[in-house]
């Protein structure tokens, strides 16, 4: 969802609040960041930021982390929070390739995948955020009871993922390939921008939980 020609977008980013700038300096110190001990849930591949928003809402209980690649989307979120603004979210900019570098050992509490971009081609496949190499990367942080909650409508991805899981080490908790008719995985759930989406297209979403 890479939005072209916002100008600014790095300039706005970078005068943010909302924006932790040096995010590798707090590595094992986000309490300090949030001024509380606690818990911390992420999302990787935020997009615009709502499904965020709407959980940090929700939650003043738990501080989040939204973690955006492109500067003209995270652009959005900080617009979306300079109208609506939580204690308990803030924003990084980076690749999620470097996360390690980010969280300290137990640091994360729970992490969110949404609507993950796909990387169709099989030599692209390290790329895709729920492959057995992030998969290790988020063993690095993720507390031992943690979860790590992946939605998708992409049929692919979701096979995928399914078969990642075994060669990382991760388990199963639950799964639906039809969320929105899932009474019992549904209850509770936040939509993403992607979600109402596809969702009011007519597309069944698929959803996972795992843990290790
Ligand atoms: N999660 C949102 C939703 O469900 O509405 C956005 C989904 S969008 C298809 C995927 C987002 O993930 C894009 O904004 C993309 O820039 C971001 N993304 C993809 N790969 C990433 C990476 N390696 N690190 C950080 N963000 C990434």
């Amino acid at each position: 969802m890479r939005l072209r020609n916002v100008t600014g977008s790095r300039e706005v980013i970078a005068d943010s609040r909302f924006v932790v700038h040096e995010p590798k300096e707090h590595k094992g110190k986000w309490a300090e960041v949030f001024g509380n001990d606690r818990p911390i849930h992420i999302e990787i591949g935020m997009g615009k930021g709502r499904f965020m928003m709407d959980l940090a809402s929700a939650n003043p209980e738990i501080n989040y982390i939204g973690i955006e690649k492109y500067s003209t989307v995270l652009l959005r979120a900080i617009q979306k929070m300079e109208e609506r603004e939580l204690p308990n979210l803030k924003f990084i900019r980076m690749d999620a390739e470097d996360i390690c570098e980010v969280f300290a050992k137990g640091e994360i509490a729970k992490i969110y995948l949404n609507f993950s971009d796909p990387w169709p081609k099989d030599r692209h496949a390290k790329r895709r955020l729920p492959s057995k190499e992030f998969l290790a990367r988020y063993n690095e942080f993720l507390a031992s009871e943690g979860r790590l909650e992946f939605k998708t409508d992409n049929t692919a991805l979701f096979d995928f993922a399914l078969e990642e899981l075994e060669p990382a080490g991760w388990k199963l908790e639950a799964m639906t390939r039809d969320l929105h008719h899932d009474e019992k995985m549904f209850e509770g759930n936040i939509m993403t921008e992607y979600e109402e989406k596809f969702s009011s297209m007519g597309n069944p979403i698929y959803k996972y939980i795992i843990y290790r």
